[in-house]
């Protein structure tokens, strides 16, 4: 039986493994499909306080990851997929063959990159549309490409991409940005950027790989205008949908699929099943409030399991 179950391995999840394991709760952490969750899909995070520098975000991970095992995490590799929180001991299934049982369970499984759900995004999916440009950036070397959106995560990518790419579109549907000032200065001030406001897209073309987008200026408008951009990568950069799919029908989630907790705590609707980081966080969203929710939820599996006993 496994005293401390934690789902997911990203800031939350390592942070609250370092916490349960000098607990003494020998917590059993599954890592899931992305190891490091998505700071290992950023370049350079500069927000972590205690990085005056700055850090690249694999190795932030890897430092966290490292200070959970020293503490005795046990880590392993799998991701759950299916589970049963109505009655205890709670029950988890990894890989869809290995049923484990736990007292309590941390869910940190995070968020995804949102896609627009145009049929084209399908059709182009690794032959020129990405939702990382930090993993695929790299491709585009002195060619031309589009970030889709308005926020910090688009005005990073932009960033990113004009230090690779020769010409960076940055398609923005609204006339102004959602990122933050320093970000939009960055971008707005970068001449390899052409920011086009009030912009959609609906659609993609090219015969094998992406070579240009249909955008709309002004849609639905007396000045809307259709116009093609020539580009050979498509960046998605339009917000996150949390990893909760597995666990809806064994707690509550919001109407986006956020996992609810319980006022101040990480408790969720399941007694002994608590939420930390992206996954329960539709406000903030920081690497750093993740981390701080990954110390709170292992406090509570603390508290929990003193009152239990
Ligand atoms: P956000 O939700 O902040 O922004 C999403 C952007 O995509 C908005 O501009 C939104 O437009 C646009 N968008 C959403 N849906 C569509 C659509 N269907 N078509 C076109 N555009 C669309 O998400 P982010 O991922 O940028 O950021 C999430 C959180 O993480 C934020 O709190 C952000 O500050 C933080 N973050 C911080 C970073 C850092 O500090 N280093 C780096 C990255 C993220 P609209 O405004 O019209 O809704």
């Amino acid at each position: 039986m496994i005293k401390c179950l934690i789902i997911g391995s990203g800031p939350a999840g390592y942070t609250a493994a370092i916490y349960a394991a000098r607990a003494n709760l020998s917590p059993v952490l599954y890592e899931g499909h992305q190891p490091g969750g998505q700071l290992t899909t950023t370049s350079e995070v500069e927000n972590f306080p205690g990085y005056p520098e700055g850090v690249n975000g694999n190795e932030l991970m890897a430092d966290l990851r490292r200070q959970a095992v020293r503490f005795g995490t046990d880590i392993r590799s799998g991701r759950v997929t299916a589970c049963d929180f109505s009655s205890s001991p709670l029950s988890v299934t990894i890989d869809n063959e290995q049923k484990i049982e736990a007292e309590t369970v941390i869910i940190c499984t995070g968020a995804y990159a949102k896609y627009l759900g145009i049929p084209d995004e399908k059709k182009y999916e690794g032959m020129g549309v990405s939702a990382c440009a930090t993993c695929d950036g790299f491709f585009y070397r002195n060619r031309s490409v589009a970030v889709v959106g308005g926020g910090d995560t688009a005005c990073e990518e932009a960033q990113y991409l004009s230090g690779i790419a020769n010409q960076v579109y940055l398609i923005v549907r609204k006339p102004y940005l959602r990122a933050s000032k320093v970000m939009q200065e960055r971008v707005l001030n970068n001449p390899k950027i052409n920011v086009l406001f009030n912009t959609n897209t609906v659609g993609l073309f090219g015969e094998e790989f992406v070579e240009g987008a249909h955008l709309v200026e002004h849609k639905g408008t007396d000045q809307e205008r259709h116009f093609d951009i020539a580009i050979d990568g498509f960046f998605l950069a339009i917000g996150h949908k949390p990893n909760t799919e597995v666990f809806r029908g064994q707690i509550e989630l919001d109407e986006e699929g956020f996992i609810v907790t319980k006022g101040k705590s990480t408790a969720t609707s399941a007694p002994g099943v608590f939420a930390a980081g992206d996954v329960a966080d539709p406000v903030y969203r920081q690497a750093i409030s993740a981390a701080g929710a990954g110390c709170h939820a292992a406090m509570d599996v603390e508290r929990y399991l003193m009152q239990k006993e």
